[in-house]
């Protein structure tokens, strides 16, 4: 029987985070860029609405479904959003931020150590 030779090996994995040419691994074992090494995949939805569990095998990390059972990564990326965690603390940051714009702001209390009031 002739097997025919994997389409794609060698091929050069894409960080799922930028897109970048993934040059590194993440703690989970997926490649990824050098300033996304520090990021995992995480809370991965499956696209029947089920976490996804990260599991790591023969063949490289994948995820699995408890309904659905076993799926690739680039399955599970088509149809997750990947962010970097980092990214999306700044962007709820300003979401925030923006929110509180409207409010006047507060005064800043200072408590200081020797004022003597700290100790009454
Ligand atoms: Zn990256
Ligand atoms: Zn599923």
């Amino acid at each position: 029987m002739h097997i025919p030779k994997k389409y794609g090996h060698g091929k050069v994995d894409k960080c799922p985070f930028c897109q970048k040419h993934a040059t590194a691994m993440n703690e989970q074992k997926v490649p990824v860029c050098q300033s996304h090494k520090d990021e995992v995949l995480d809370n991965l939805k499956c696209i029947c609405g089920s976490p996804l569990e990260t599991l790591h095998g023969k063949f490289g990390t994948f995820f699995s479904c408890v309904k659905c059972g076993n799926i690739n990564m680039r399955k599970a990326l088509e149809f997750n959003e990947i962010k970097p965690r980092m990214h999306n603390e700044i962007f709820s940051q300003n979401k925030h931020e923006r929110a509180c714009q409207n409010k006047p702001q507060p005064k800043e209390m200072t408590v200081r150590s020797d004022d003597p009031r700290y100790f009454d």
